[in-house]
């Protein structure tokens, strides 16, 4: 493709988890790239492979202030998404969905570029209603710890939808539910990286709770094809959930990581956080109309991939699941 007919792509939150696994996409798509990032829980590790190549570029920078680029499509990924990180500064996470979407949507009104917000199934907060279609308007406690993110998301969609109505912006507004797999950090804090470095290490999983609430697992590939689908779409000003409506109990996703990893590791009870949502599946109706998208990836296939790739993260040898009377302990090499 000769350079002016390549479509410029500006991700912000590129050196995250699902960040990095997008500007490999896009760049294998044939597009250039600027990953914007300030490394608040994102790395130069997960975009190694990327950095020396042409039409890739690194730009470190924080969302909350103005950013003048030219580009002609905006993924706005930028905001920590694992509770511990995101309660751990909470202004500072508030600050990311509000002020970041401003100057990203300001951004995009300017150069009239594309711009797609990555939300959540967040924004349903502990629902009432089962499984979450994208027309429930959701059950989010205002104050509680987990509103630095609910409500900056729920905020940014509000940002994104005005910026459509009053001033024509092409919006697209994905929200994501809980999503998995290779280059989530091991002390990301988030269940499945938990539970996999545990059973990997031969420590006591960490079960919250009694295990019975429930998540619906996307396999990281799944969800960065619905991404690019739905910029690709013409869903402007819809806001369309994506994940992988297969829905199972923590408990459930714990002992799952024992029998795929081999280990002997016990289950241990811990609090459940406040707030916890008790059950969240997505109703996909709309990605498998609109986009033509629903995830190929299961369970099962996609956990043996994660924990392959943290066995070769952490410096472990694998081991022979068959052979259930062997630890599993963490041997560093
Ligand atoms: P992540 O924490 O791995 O990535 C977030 C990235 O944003 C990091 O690289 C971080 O350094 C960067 N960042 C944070 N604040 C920033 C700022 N002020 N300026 C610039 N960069 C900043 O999380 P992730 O799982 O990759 O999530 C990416 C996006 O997808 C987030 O917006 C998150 O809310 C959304 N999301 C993710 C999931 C999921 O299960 N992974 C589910 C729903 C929504
Ligand atoms: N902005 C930016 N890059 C741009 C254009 C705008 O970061 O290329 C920021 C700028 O900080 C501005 C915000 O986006 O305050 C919102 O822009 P908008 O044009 O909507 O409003 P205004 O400029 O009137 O505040
Ligand atoms: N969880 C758990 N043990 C952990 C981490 C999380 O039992 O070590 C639970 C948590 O209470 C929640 C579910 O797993 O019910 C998913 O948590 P995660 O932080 O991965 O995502 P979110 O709560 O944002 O969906």
């Amino acid at each position: 493709m000769r350079k002016y007919d390549r479509k410029r792509v500006l991700v912000t939150g590129g050196a995250g988890f699902l960040g990095s696994h997008l500007c490999e996409r896009l760049v294998a798509d044939g597009d250039d790239v600027l990953c914007v990032d300030n490394f608040y829980t994102g790395s130069k590790e997960n975009i190694a492979a990327l950095i020396c190549h042409p039409r890739f570029e690194l730009l470190r920078h924080d969302v909350t202030f103005p950013l003048y680029v030219e580009v002609d499509e905006i993924y706005n990924l930028a905001c920590p998404a694992s509770p511990v990180h995101y309660q751990s500064d909470p202004v500072q996470t508030t600050k990311t969905s509000l002020h970041g979407a401003i100057n990203l949507l300001g951004l995009a009104k300017r150069v009239r570029a594309r711009i797609l917000q990555a939300s959540t199934s967040e924004v349903y907060g502990d629902p009432d209603s089962h499984p979450q279609g994208e027309s429930y308007w959701g059950h989010v406690n205002p104050v509680g710890p987990r509103a630095c993110y609910d409500e900056g998301k729920r905020c940014a969609e509000t940002l994104f939808m005005d910026y459509h109505r009053q001033h024509d912006v092409d919006v697209r507004i994905a929200r994501i539910f809980n999503t998995y797999g290779p280059r989530m950090h091991p002390a990301d804090g988030r269940v499945v990286s938990n539970f996999i470095t545990q059973a990997l290490a031969g420590e006591p999983l960490t079960l919250y709770g009694d295990g019975s609430q429930t998540r619906s697992f996307c396999y990281v590939e799944d969800l960065i094809d619905g991404l690019v689908r739905l910029m690709a779409s013409d869903a402007a000003g819809t806001p369309v959930n994506l994940g992988n409506p297969c829905e199972s109990t923590m408990r459930e996703i714990a002992t799952r990581v024992l029998a795929a990893t081999g280990s002997l590791s016990a289950i241990e009870a811990r609090p459940l956080p406040e707030d916890d949502p008790r059950q969240r599946c997505p109703d996909i109706t709309l990605a498998r109309t609109l986009l033509h998208w629903s995830p190929s990836t299961d369970l099962a296939e996609g956990l043996q991939r994660t924990i392959a790739y943290f066995i070769a993260r952490l410096g472990l040898a694998a081991v022979d699941t068959s052979d259930a009377h062997r630890p599993r302990r963490a041997v560093v090499s």
